[in-house]
């Protein structure tokens, strides 16, 4: 049985009596510990997707199943990592993670919470950053921090929305290798949803790429080159260069018309 599955999905965003359709007909089955990289242009769907999997939006046609059953509302089953604004801005990076602790396992004290939060926030190199608030972090450290909390709640799913996507390279790239390190040391248990549209990014972390363009899924590419991937990236070898490639071209071929697509569906 899949992880997660969406069943003919129809999602439209309904504003001042009109709607712009998001989502056409999407059919997708991901497996428990499948690591999916979603790509495609701005305004292709990505970030719908992610909400229909965290259960933030329901479909307006379709259903989506989580382990067979229809999804249940947002929960601590489901770890979500946005680009920003994932953190409490008035607790600590510590008393974030330990938040995310005391929600996953009821009944735990928040003396412990805080003490298992240190070891989360030392597995992401933030072990002395524990005391400071989001708004003293960089871009890259609340990211970690988000990534530590994601990590701590023992997630059976990580849904993670372009969350490195505000960061430098160098930055970014730490981060990407650190979330295949978790990901890896976790015995690649948890199922992973990561929406970018970095085509290196997607090429260095998934084990399968869906390339969404208006609303609907143009390609869906099984990548399973051996980890970690960064060594492979930077020799720029056989297979991960091609399905560099072929995403680029992907992108070409769907970037004509991606202006005012929806307006057009929605006068129909
Ligand atoms: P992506 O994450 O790939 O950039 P989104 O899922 O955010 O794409 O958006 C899909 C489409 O839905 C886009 O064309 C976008 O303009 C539109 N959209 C997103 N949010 C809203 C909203 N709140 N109201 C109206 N249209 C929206
Ligand atoms: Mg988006």
């Amino acid at each position: 049985m899949p992880k997660l599955s969406f069943n003919q999905v129809d999602f439209a965003y309904k504003q001042n009596k009109k709607t712009y359709p998001a989502l056409h007909n999407l059919n997708l089955q991901i497996q428990k510990g499948e690591f999916v990289c979603v790509i495609g242009p701005s305004g292709s769907g990505k970030s719908t997707l992610l909400n229909l999997a965290a259960g933030l939006l329901q479909p307006d046609q379709g259903q989506i199943l989580l382990d067979g059953k229809p999804m249940p509302r947002p929960n601590v089953d489901r770890a979500v990592v946005f680009q920003q604004y994932s953190l409490f801005p008035w607790l600590t990076a510590q008393e974030n993670v330990a938040f995310g602790l005391r929600q996953a396992h009821r009944g735990m004290s928040k003396k412990e919470a805080l003490a298992r939060a240190a070891d989360y926030l030392a597995q992401v190199e933030m072990a002395d950053a524990g005391y400071k608030y989001p708004s003293q972090l960089s871009g890259g450290m609340r990211q970690r921090v988000a990534i530590a909390r994601a990590v701590a709640l023992q997630a059976d799913m990580m849904l993670l929305d372009e969350p490195f996507g505000a960061l430098d390279t160098k930055k970014r790239q730490d981060l990407q290798d650190l979330l295949e390190k978790l990901w890896e040391n976790g015995g690649k248990q948890q199922t992973v949803l990561f929406i970018t549209h970095d085509i290196e990014e997607a090429a260095l972390l998934g084990n399968r790429i869906i390339f969404l363009d208006k609303g609907r899924i143009r390609k869906d590419i099984p990548l399973q080159l051996p980890r970690p991937r960064r060594l492979l990236a930077n020799c720029r070898t056989g297979e991960y260069m091609e399905t560099v490639e072929e995403l680029k071209s992907l992108f070409y071929q769907y970037q004509d018309a991606e202006e005012n697509w929806q307006e057009e569906v929605a006068c129909l």
